[in-house]
Formats: C-alpha cells, sequence, structure tokens
C-alpha cells in the first residue's frame, strides 16, 4: 500500500470505502476494485540546453483492464507522485463507468514544472516520456491524453514518438491532439463545454435563471477558459477568476474574451488587473451562483465547506472536494447543488472516446456531431445520477460514483477471477 501513500490516494481510498459501504461490497472484493493492477515509473534522462542531462521521473498507473484499454490524461506538474496519479487513475475508472465508456482508468504523468523549461526541452520530456512507455501503452492497451502541464502539442509529440517507432502512423495511441494531426473537432472544447452544458441542466433543476446569475472560476486553463466563455455565452456574469499567478474578484464582472486576449498574449491572468485582486483562498467563499473549482486537488476542504456561498458547485477539475468537505456540504445538500466531477468534467474523456473511434476507424465528424453527441451522453449521465440520488436520498456523489463502481464490480464479478 506504501507504493500509493499521500493524501490524495488516500481521499480516493476513503471515497471508494465510502461508495462501498453504502452498495454493500464485502471486504474480500474491495482490494480487488480499488488497487491499481499496474503502476509503472520511469527516469527520463533529458539534454537541457545548457548541455547538462536532467532526470525527470515519470509515471502510469493503470487501474482496471476489465472492460477494455485503459483512458486517461498525463500530466506534467512538480509535485506529481505515484500517490496522486494512482488516485487520479482510479477516479478516471468511476468516471469513464459511469459515462459507459469501454475503459478502465489511467493515469500519468512527468514531476516536471512545464513553464520553466525551454519549448524544445519540453519535447525532448515529451518523445522521451513517451518512448520509455512504449512497452505499456497501445492503442487497445492504454490510451493516453492531455491533462494539466501538457496540451495538444504534447499529444502530438507522443503520437509522433510512438508512430516512429512502429513504422508507421498510428493516430489512436492518444487523445487530445491538434485537428491537423488525426484530432477530432471539439475536443479541445469539451471538458469546459461539458462543464457549461452541466451547470445549465443545474440550474434548470434548482430554479435559477442564467442571465444576472454570477460565477467564480478558479484556474484558467483548458477546462476554466472555455468554462467562463461557455458560462459567458449563456448570460453568466463571471464575478471571479485565478489561475497559479492571481486571483481577481469584481461583483461587476470580467468579459471573458478580453481575459482569453490577455493570458493568449501573457501566458496567465498576471497584469490583467490591479483594482480587483484577491486572496486566491477568500475568493472560493465569495458569494456568488456558481463556483468552478476547476485547478488542482483537495481545494474545497473541511477549512472553507461551510463557508462557501455558491448554489452549484461544479467541479471542472478531478477531486478538488475533500471527503471531510463532503461531510459538511452534505449537511447543506438543499442549499449547495454538487455536480461531483467525475459526471462534471467528463466532457473530456467522453470526446477522448470520439476521438479514439473516429482514429479507428479513419472516419471523421463535423463539430456538430461531435457536441450534438457529447450533449446526448452528458444529458443521460445527469439524468441517471440524479435519479439515483433522489432514490436512495444519497449526495449526487455518492451517486454517481456507486454507478460507476457498480458496473466494474459487475464486469468483474461476470468475467471471475483467472484462473
Ligand atoms: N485528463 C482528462 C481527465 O482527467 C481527460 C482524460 C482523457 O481524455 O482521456 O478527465
Amino acid at each position: 500500500m506504501s507504493l500509493y501513500s499521500g493524501p490524495v490516494f488516500e481521499m480516493a481510498q476513503t471515497q471508494f470505502h465510502t461508495i462501498a459501504d453504502y452498495i454493500g461490497i464485502k471486504a474480500d472484493e474491495r482490494d480487488r476494485l480499488l488497487l491499481p493492477k499496474r503502476a509503472i515509473a520511469v527516469s527520463c534522462p533529458v539534454r537541457m540546453d545548457d548541455g547538462s542531462v536532467k532526470v525527470f521521473q515519470g509515471y502510469r498507473v493503470q487501474h482496471h483492464l476489465t472492460l477494455g484499454p485503459t483512458k486517461g490524461g498525463t500530466r506534467f506538474s512538480t509535485s506529481l507522485d505515484m500517490g496522486e496519479v494512482a488516485a487520479l487513475a482510479v477516479w478516471m475508472s468511476w468516471k469513464c463507468a459511469l459515462a459507459e465508456l469501454p475503459y478502465g482508468g489511467a493515469k500519468g504523468g512527468v514531476a516536471i514544472d512545464p513553464n520553466a523549461i525551454s519549448k524544445r526541452e519540453l519535447e525532448a520530456v515529451s518523445r522521451r516520456y513517451m518512448q520509455e512507455m512504449i512497452p505499456f501503452v497501445g492503442p487497445h492497451t492504454d490510451v493516453m491524453a492531455p491533462d494539466m502541464g501538457t496540451n495538444e502539442q504534447v499529444m502530438a509529440w507522443f503520437m509522433d514518438t510512438y508512430s516512429m517507432y512502429q513504422g508507421r502512423t498510428v493516430t489512436e495511441i492518444v487523445t487530445g491532439k491538434p485537428v491537423a494531426s488525426g484530432g477530432t473537432a471539439g475536443r479541445r472544447e469539451a471538458t469546459g463545454r461539458g462543464v457549461a452544458f452541466l451547470v445549465a441542466r443545474a440550474m434548470q433543476t434548482i430554479g435559477l435563471a442564467a442571465s444576472g446569475a454570477t460565477a467564480i472560476v478558479q484556474g484558467f486553463g483548458n477546462v476554466g477558459a472555455i468554462a467562463a466563455h461557455e458560462l459567458g455565452q449563456m448570460g453568466v456574469r463571471i464575478v471571479g477568476v485565478s489561475d497559479h499567478t492571481v486571483a481577481y474578484y469584481d461583483p461587476k464582472g470580467f468579459d471573458p474574451e478580453m481575459l482569453n486576449a490577455h493570458v493568449a498574449q501573457h501566458g496567465t491572468l498576471l497584469g490583467y488587473s490591479q483594482q480587483s485582486i484577491i486572496d486566491p483562498a477568500a475568493l472560493l467563499i465569495q458569494r456568488c451562483d456558481i463556483l468552478v473549482p476547476a485547478a488542482v486537488e483537495r481545494v474545497i476542504t473541511a477549512a472553507n465547506a461551510g463557508q462557501l456561498k455558491c448554489r452549484i458547485l461544479a467541479e471542472g477539475a478531478n477531486g478538488p472536494t475533500t471527503p471531510e468537505a463532503d461531510g459538511i456540504l452534505d449537511q447543506h445538500r438543499d442549499r449547495i447543488f454538487i455536480i461531483p466531477d467525475i459526471l462534471c468534467n467528463s466532457g473530456g474523456v467522453i470526446v477522448s472516446y470520439f476521438e479514439w473511434v473516429q482514429d479507428l476507424q479513419q472516419f471523421f465528424w463535423s463539430e456538430t456531431e461531435v457536441t450534438d453527441k457529447l450533449k446526448t451522453l452528458l444529458n443521460r449521465t445527469y439524468s441517471k445520477v440524479l435519479a439515483r440520488a433522489e432514490r436512495d436520498n444519497v449526495s449526487n456523489r455518492t451517486a454517481a460514483m456507486a454507478i460507476g463502481v457498480e458496473k466494474v464490480r459487475d464486469a468483474k464479478r461476470l468475467r471471475g477471477l483467472f484462473p
């Protein structure tokens, strides 16, 4: 167990046991469902621009192989370790199962700050990481995608590296690629679009009109920036926004397009405004209708959960809410409506699935087809989660996770234990 030790894996474990208690999974079945099937650690030696060689630690965890290949993103972040990667892989499993995608969960990455290295160094790290992973991945084994700190360009390098070793172009080895190299229309926007679409559904559920509603978006990467844009299009006023450099709050609201233009030019939100700067921790507890944590894990904790003043908590990030915070939020279920992460941010992996299918078939869809299919699937999943929550009088998170865990448990039971 020590291989995965750390607060993030402990969190995934605690959540799992809560669900296992609720749906009555016996002790002897729990480890089989929770513990990752495979965990791979690699050392990636990279020649830096100054001529020196640095070795970066890379990871990949493949949680279960019961339903098909594993699927999940690749994270480049300084503090990455095996425990965090394993937790994220476990969450990917419940997420894929909830949306009925034929995948187990995976996650991987490199312990590196992608903003502190040159583009050439980033390419070298990306290519070396994929090269080290070649024995363990494949279009029918494990399919990578972007996550925090990686993007379409990194996916293009991954695809190219894998393809060069195979001697042919294998676009289906990763998803989230640029459209020009086998990606699908609508993948880059998918996660943020999904978040906004589900927020719209939640607003219908609780009877909140979009026009005049307010939102705070924590994290302005691929998920937060697109969610802010889409919410803005719906008539929602973005009153707070932050990234890893700065946080802003202004009840009059920000123009998402201007924020995006600033980030496109300067790389971060820093320098956008002098008047509206706020402490990043204080941003989360400002009054708003919709709070979208779209950055890292464990930002809604026992310390701030009781102070949230939102009506909808839309979890764009993976694991933003700790189990302790969940306990507190559960007492305010009638006041704060939670769209749990494995539902809220599932638009990304859903469109990754569409990309994989298109690559396997070499038959491509229009952006409208992709987005329509995405909305249909999200709609169905949202209804399933709400029906289950209502039926059993449990939180939306418990309902969503239970549906995911049950699907994996049932598949394992039916396949039986080999040999
Ligand atoms: N990294 C994203 C997630 O956490 C996307 C994974 C994928 O598309 O495979 O859901």
